[in-house]
């Protein structure tokens, strides 16, 4: 049985993704089997209205199965490719890891 952390994103909060994630969003309209963090660490560059990059700070980071694997012994540094606010009708979410 998975557990369900009592924590989880709260409407407002920023949630970056890598890109296989955002695909599976994108395609099947939910997150897939994607591990979240918790984190205060990841930030993503983004281009803003002005056209200058600036960096967004992530409050959760999503990653696919493989990503996890891949970045689990240092997951601050894994690739995100976009990010979202969360809002409150998105359903609770089984979290992997905090920083
Ligand atoms: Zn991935």
């Amino acid at each position: 049985m998975p557990e369900f952390s009592e924590h989880q994103p709260q409407p407002g909060d920023t949630v970056g993704a890598c890109a296989h994630v955002i695909q599976t969003q994108l395609t099947t309209g939910d997150w897939g089997a994607a591990h979240w963090f918790q984190s205060t660490d990841a930030t993503l560059g983004c281009i803003g209205p002005d056209g200058q990059t600036k960096k967004v700070q992530m409050d959760w980071m999503v990653l696919c199965p493989a990503c996890f694997v891949k970045y689990r012994n240092d997951w601050s540094k894994a690739p995100l490719a976009g990010f979202t606010t969360w809002e409150s009708t998105e359903p609770i979410v089984q979290v992997s890891g905090e920083n």
